[in-house]
């Protein structure tokens, strides 16, 4: 039988729950246990692909072309594993879908409440994984902060599962905060037991406290936590701020968190954790043998979470590489011709980032610019890869106004474009062209390279393509299209023919970036940095 693990957030916010909720997977699927990661969101959106990344921070795409919460990211990050769209639920599908029933008739005649109805949908989406047999252990990773009027359907339906299921099949994990005052010089408990009350009036009592903590938890504090909060000791973890997110599955590992589990679910024959190439890869992280500055362009680098998985991939295609890359945001509007030779002087490598509309266009298609005339490595990323494709058609054909008709519907040279099938489409939500779509990547390419295979699969979210009336003008004045859709035609793919390292795509590779295998287009970016430091560094000695 299928196991559940719910993971609760109380105090406040932005503690971790996705990566303590990650942590806890990965413990237990290094012991060889087949576990899954799921998000419960309580916000009325669909899902969160019509949400501004201001609002709620990136949207994650999956293979089967779901757009979600940017959790998601962690699990695959830290699992290796595929999710898909049943593995992020909100408020509004659970609406959608009762209140489809309901129109449908098959209440028959009864009135449509929360409970039973609201909690009974949430309870079915909470139990649906485990009906694949796939799994050992499912965590259930619960959005918002307990107390919250919304997520009250969510902690009714934890507490009838927690009954339905029993307490060797299913467990509670809530994440707290234990804050320092520094005036006092003391870690205050208070906040934790208001929170654990407040789970309690909602008839649950968690079995394990996860702790965040600028400081060690004394086992005087642990002690007085158990004893007020109604837990065992040895279930109040310490989770301690950590250098690295990648660190907190040892840091749970020598908390002994798994090991509770376990116990309490009565398994009791299971290997200990495997982790050795988990480990060898943190060693990599904290021991880089070089460094290199990468310039990321986009619009919303104010908020560091709307580009998450970029920065994650950043970080696993540099572990790949001994390399430390040091990221440095650029805010799109920010980049002039008269300032972009300033502010990219120390920058070894250039990423240009996904996006929407034109706040910030001009300023990509300068940076663009000065990359490809001053050899600068660079990976363009789907809207990355459009204002490349704009860029050479505007300062190489002569294409004087090109444009992508998302920003100029009236351009001359719309080199990119709606596709016949995006045109008719008349709402927002869930309408891109979302998911995984297979690619042939051209021989002798860059790209073909860098992923070392003909057939690559990579996952989509957005409207406009290359417009192929142009395909050729770009391939005889050297951008090349190095990856055709398979299926389509559409150019999914392009590269420099004279450069050391320009590389564009219209899919996102980083969402198909794990910690132990870095992907090979921001390793081969990394790889490019290093390079070109190195030979910016003898030519500068050759000139003196
Ligand atoms: N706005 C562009 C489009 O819809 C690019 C989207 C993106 O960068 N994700 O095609």
């Amino acid at each position: 039988m299928t196991k559940h693990i719910f993971v609760t957030g109380g105090v406040t916010s932005s503690l971790g729950k996705g990566i303590i909720a990650s942590s806890i997977a990965k413990l237990l699927q290094a012991r060889g246990l087949r576990v899954t990661i799921q998000k419960f969101d309580p916000y009325i959106n669909v899902d969160p692909g019509t949400l501004n990344p201001y609002e709620h921070g990136e949207c994650y795409v999956t293979d089967d072309g779901a757009e979600t919460d940017l959790d998601l990211g962690h699990y695959e990050r830290f699992l290796g594993i595929n999710t898909s769209q049943a593995n992020n639920v909100t408020t509004g599908r659970i609406y959608q879908s009762v209140i489809d029933k309901e129109r449908k008739g098959e209440y028959l005649g009864k009135t449509v409440q929360v409970i039973p109805h609201i909690t009974d949908e949430i309870k079915r989406r909470m139990l649906l994984l485990g009906k694949t047999g796939n799994y050992d252990f499912i965590i259930t990773e619960l959005g918002g902060t307990v107390g919250d009027i919304e997520s009250l359907p969510y902690i009714e339906s934890v507490r009838q599962l927690k009954w339905e299921l029993g307490p060797t099949n299913s467990l509670v994990v809530h994440l707290t905060l234990i804050p320092y005052l520094s005036a006092a010089g003391e870690l205050k408990t208070k906040p934790t037991q208001h929170s654990v009350k407040e789970l309690s009036k909602n008839g649950i009592s968690p079995d394990i406290l996860v702790c965040r903590t600028e400081h060690s938890l004394s086992s005087e504090i642990k002690l007085k936590i158990a004893r007020f909060c109604n837990v065992e000791k040895r279930a109040v973890i310490e989770a301690r701020d950590a250098e690295s997110i990648y660190d907190v599955p040892i840091l749970m590992k020598n908390e002994k968190i798994d090991e509770i589990i376990l116990q309490q679910m009565r398994i009791s024959s299971f290997k200990n954790p495997e982790l050795s190439s988990w480990e060898g890869f943190l060693k990599r992280l904290k021991n880089p043998t070089r460094k290199v500055n990468i310039g990321l362009i986009g619009k919303y680098i104010e908020l560091k979470d709307a580009y998450k998985s970029i920065q994650e991939a950043f970080v696993h295609g540099s572990v790949n590489n001994d390399c430390k890359a040091n990221i440095v945001s650029i805010h799109s509007e920010s980049i002039k011709a008269s300032n972009v030779a300033e502010l990219f002087a120390n920058l070894d490598g250039i990423l240009v980032a996904p996006g929407f509309g034109n706040r910030g266009i001009e300023g990509k298609i300068e940076a663009i610019k000065y990359v490809r005339e001053n050899n600068i490595p660079f990976l363009g990323i789907c809207l990355g890869m459009q204002c490349a494709v704009v860029e050479f058609a505007r300062n190489v054909l002569n294409f004087e106004d090109a444009h992508s008709t998302e920003m100029d519907p009236e351009t001359s040279f719309p080199v990119i474009d709606l596709m016949d099938e995006q045109k008719s489409i008349t709402t927002k939500g869930g309408t891109m062209r979302l998911g995984s779509y297979e690619c042939k990547l051209q021989k002798g390419s860059k790209i073909k390279k860098a992923y070392k295979k003909e057939t690559i699969f990579e996952r989509h979210r957005h409207r406009y393509e290359f417009n192929n009336e142009f395909k050729d003008r770009f391939n005889e004045a050297g951008l090349i299209t190095t990856g055709i859709n398979t299926e389509s035609g559409l150019v999914e793919a392009v590269e420099l023919k004279k450069h050391p390292w320009f590389v564009a795509v219209q899919f996102h590779p980083e969402f198909r970036s794990r910690v132990t295998t870095a992907h090979p287009l921001f390793s081969g970016l990394i790889s490019a940095a290093i390079k070109h430091k190195l030979e910016a560094k003898t030519s500068k000695k050759e000139l003196k």
